[in-house]
Formats: structure tokens, sequence, C-alpha cells
């Protein structure tokens, strides 16, 4: 039986997650501030932390950073406002494992779920390798064949997505979701561009392709 901490300060939401996802099955214990969420994540056993940005008693970034200080290496899927370009970034630096942006449908938020707890309870490591590349988090860099990538923080960004999805075909909706503050409607044509200028930086020079498109679904990294 797989245990759920859910800190959401609002109640309907709240509400509505611990409905949801013990109708799926969950166990679900609820934490309206910070602290508080922090105070069970450390003292009681849980598959996954579903942690919101804004809290009152200490906000989410701060709620994870203790927890992982602590060595605790609990899966956080984290809930951002859809104005927080920053968090997404931040977040991949900080020890998030994935985000979804406010208002979701529960049916991605259950998607995100299993996929994180598919994924196991070890935390992503602080420097990714995928066959010659490789991306240092704290220090924000990343190399191919020790040889360092001029990225933007958006580049960055997008290829430690990729990379922390290794062999998982990414459609540009959750591309666009995570990296860019961009929703279903939105032109995704901006993922492509991007891709295109992070491909001739990572890809172009190299004999082996990382980046591969599968076509009218999105892109995966993958060696093969
Ligand atoms: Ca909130």
């Amino acid at each position: 039986m797989m245990r759920i901490l859910i800190v959401e300060d609002e109640r309907k939401a709240a509400d509505y997650l611990h409905k949801g996802l013990s109708e799926s099955g969950y166990v679900c214990d609820t934490a309206a501030r910070g602290d508080d969420g922090l105070h069970l994540a450390l003292t009681e056993p849980f598959d996954l932390v579903i942690l919101d940005v804004m809290l009152p008693g200490r906000d989410g970034w701060s709620v994870l950073s203790s927890l992982r200080r602590a060595g605790r290496e609990t899966p956080v899927l984290m809930l951002t406002a859809r104005d927080a370009v920053e968090d997404r970034v931040k977040g991949l630096e900080t020890g998030a494992d994935d985000y979804l942006v406010k208002p979701f449908a529960f049916s991605e938020l259950l998607a995100r779920v299993r996929s994180i707890l598919r994924r196991g309870p070890a935390r992503q490591p602080d420097v990714l390798q995928v066959a010659d590349l490789e991306i240092d988090l704290p220090r924000h860099r990343a190399s191919r064949a020790g040889q360092r990538l001029d990225l933007t923080p958006k580049e960055f960004a997008l290829l430690t997505l990729l990379a922390r999805r290794q062999g998982e075909v990414l459609t540009r909706t959750i591309i666009s979701e995570l990296v860019w503050e961009m929703n279903f409607d939105s032109d995704t044509n901006v993922v492509d561009v991007a891709v295109r200028r992070l491909r001739t930086k990572v890809d172009d020079p190299f004999a082996q392709k990382l980046i591969r498109t599968v076509r009218g679904v999105g892109y995966v990294l993958e060696t093969s």
C-alpha cells in the first residue's frame, strides 16, 4: 500500500486530491502548512510527497530543501503556479522529481504520481550521465566527451529534463509545460525550435546522436 502526503493549504484542492488519490488506491495524509508537512515527511514513511509551493509556515521550496538536507529521498511532486517560470528551472536543481502547473486535470496528476512511483524511491543523482553526455546539476554545466557545452538556462533545463527521463518519449505538451510557462493550447512550435537549437550544440558536433524525434509524438533522449 503506497502512502502519499499531500501538503496543500487550499482546503478544496487538498480534499479533491485526497479523495481522488484515495479512490485510486493510495493511502493519503494531508498537511495544510509547510512546517507541518515537513514534520510529517520527516517522521513518517511516505512513498511520495505532493508539495504545493505557496504555503503558510514554510514554503514548498524550503520544505523540499530541508527534506533533502536531512537525507530523505522521498520522491516529491511540486505543484507550481502558472506564472512561476523560474520555479521549474529552480526545482530541477533543488531535487524535485516532477512538477505540475496549476490548474491541472486530476488524470494528469495521477499519471505523474504513477510514473514517479514506478521510478522508485531513489532520488536522481547530482550528475546525470548518458553515454558521453554529462550534466552536472549543482554546477549547472553540461559536457560531451569532456567538452563543455555552452547552453542557455532554458536549454540546460530542457536537456536535463530529457536526460532525467532517458528513454521516455516526452510530448511537446509535457516539455512546454515543464520548461516553459505554457499550457496545452500554446504553440508548441517553440519546443521544436528549442530542440533544434539544442541539437546543434549537443548532437551536431558528435558522431553519436542522443536526441531523437518521435514523429507526431515528441522527443526522447536515448543512446541507440
Ligand atoms: Ca498554496
